[in-house]
């Protein structure tokens, strides 16, 4: 028999740690929006604090004991409230093996080097970073540790990102993928490459900024539910499916860079914003898992967002934005400059055929820092190697190099494969959506609303409530199957360079 009280605490707990969770999202949103930049000090020991209070409230004995009487019981629970314990059984399993002084540790030693990283960044000075990337290495490797003892360290590390994930899988993930694009993109290098001189020419800001909720618009963003900022790198930030933020990083000299940062950033936050009411306040509110949120980003970005079809229908508007920037420009020609392919530098502005090159390598670098054999010094040059070696491109600075990023100021290792997986998750949720009703026919009216009401069905509004694979199983229409995403990327890449693969 069930306590009626056992489940009183356990919604409880969860709404007290839904409010830290609130807390400590919202001073990391002011760090990155609009507080001043010398501020981190003092933002760090309330970060700290509230690690460490989070930490105490869910990791004791207490919440051991309701997490153990609820699972002994599990048969008798409605299914939401057994995947909750479920959850939080794991996750109290693998914290109450942190100790709270570590955890704090942990959460202020992130804050304070996401300030190094952004100076190292601005100054290109790789020296200045790599200090506190050694700690958090050492840090995460400990923590890799307690997430699971007998994995290797980073096995553990992408199982947090995607459950079930380790380096077998993804090394013959990436090696079938990189025997299908290495040579496509060496044929297209010879090709001649479409005109995209007219995204380069001034976009001000201010319209730039009007485009943005243009955009959202399209994608049939709730404004009253979700706001944009703006930031050095994109992200978007959930409170709950009633409050999401999204931000964006303008270029004046390139309006794809914003333009794709806001219809990737809205795929997110369409994922947050329409996981169930019921599902809120506990455990089960967020997106599944980092692979199936970059699905959803990925799918409106690249899937439908760079499609002919899309751009023939948001086009006329782009040009009533933006009027003497595309004087003489059409649609089709539009649509290949967004799509042009081609070895560059900077991973978030990369095409979707060379993105995945992109994660490779960071993917190579994690692997190498976590087995050992590679040291925190020799990660520029390593990185500069890689892209000579995949991309062919020299890389000339820090800026442009291995600081491009902010995860590893973030401690998150492991993360960058789930933005590859997600991808490749993306083309073949396409094709199974492709069987249930005419998607091209809706969104070359620039109607995605049936696009999103798909997702939301498929995977949206589960949050947590079901496994990142049996989402991801059930949105494809059967067993995830790498080979879709290839034969997607070489179909739409050969044709649109004219090249026999
Ligand atoms: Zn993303």
């Amino acid at each position: 028999m069930i306590r009626k009280e056992a489940l009183e605490t356990l919604a409880e707990l969860q709404k007290k740690m839904y409010a830290y969770g609130v807390a400590m999202a919202s001073l990391t949103l002011d760090a990155d929006t609009v507080a001043p930049k010398d501020t981190a000090e003092g933002r760090g020991v309330a970060l700290g604090i509230l690690a460490g209070e989070s930490h105490k409230l869910f990791a004791n004995k207490e919440v051991g004991d309701l997490l153990a009487e609820l699972d002994a019981a599990k048969d008798e629970l409605d299914p939401t409230v057994r995947r909750q314990v479920e959850v939080l059984k794991r996750d109290y399993d693998r914290m109450s093996r942190v100790p709270a002084e570590e955890y704090m540790e942990y959460a202020m030693l992130r804050n304070q080097s996401g300030d190094v990283w952004h100076k190292a960044k601005e100054k290109s000075d790789f020296a200045m970073f790599a200090p506190v990337l050694e700690k958090l290495i050492a840090c995460t490797r400990k923590f890799a540790a307690y997430y699971d003892s007998t994995k290797a360290p980073y096995d553990a590390l992408l199982n947090e990102y995607e459950r079930g994930i380790n380096m077998e899988y993804l090394d013959s993930f990436f090696a079938s993928l990189r025997e299908r694009i290495v040579p496509l993109i060496h044929e297209i290098s010879k090709k001649p490459q479409p005109d995209d001189s007219f995204l380069k020419k001034e976009y001000p800001i201010a319209k730039q900024r009007e485009f943005s909720d243009y955009l959202m618009d399209v994608i049939g963003l709730d404004r009253s539910h979700c706001t944009i900022g703006e930031t050095e790198h994109p992200f978007t930030l959930n409170f709950n499916n009633k409050d999401v933020r999204i931000t964006t990083h303008y270029k004046e000299h390139d309006v794809s860079a914003s333009m794709y940062s806001v219809i990737h950033e809205s795929g997110h936050a369409m994922y947050e914003l329409g996981v169930s009411d019921d599902l809120q306040y506990t455990c089960l509110a967020g997106g599944m898992t980092m692979g199936t949120h970059e699905s959803q980003s990925r799918f409106y970005e690249n899937l439908i967002g760079r499609s002919l079809p899309f751009i023939q229908a948001i086009f006329p508007k782009i040009v009533e934005f933006f009027p003497e920037q595309l004087e003489g420009v059409t649609a089709e020609q539009f649509y290949l400059a967004v799509n042009r392919a081609e070895p560059s530098l900077i991973r978030t502005e990369a095409d979707e055929l060379t993105y995945p090159l992109h994660i490779m390598i960071r993917y190579e670098i994690e692997k190498q820092l976590f087995g050992g054999t590679l040291e925190v010094k020799d990660i520029p040059e390593t990185w500069n190697r890689l892209y000579k070696e995949y991309l062919g491109v020299d890389v000339p600075d820090g800026k442009h190099g291995c600081l491009q990023d902010s995860h590893w100021s973030g401690a998150m290792f492991g993360y960058f494969p789930s933005y590859a997986l997600g991808s490749a998750y993306g083309a073949q949720m396409l094709r199974n959506m492709e069987k249930d009703f005419d998607v091209w026919d809706a969104v070359g009216n620039g109607n995605l609303a049936p696009v999103s009401a798909w997702l939301r069905e498929k995977i949206h509004k589960y949050g947590g409530a079901k496994e990142s694979a049996e989402l991801v199983r059930s949105a494809c229409g059967g067993a995830f199957d790498p080979t879709v995403y290839a034969d997607y990327l070489v179909e739409k890449y050969s044709k649109l360079y004219g090249v026999e693969m």
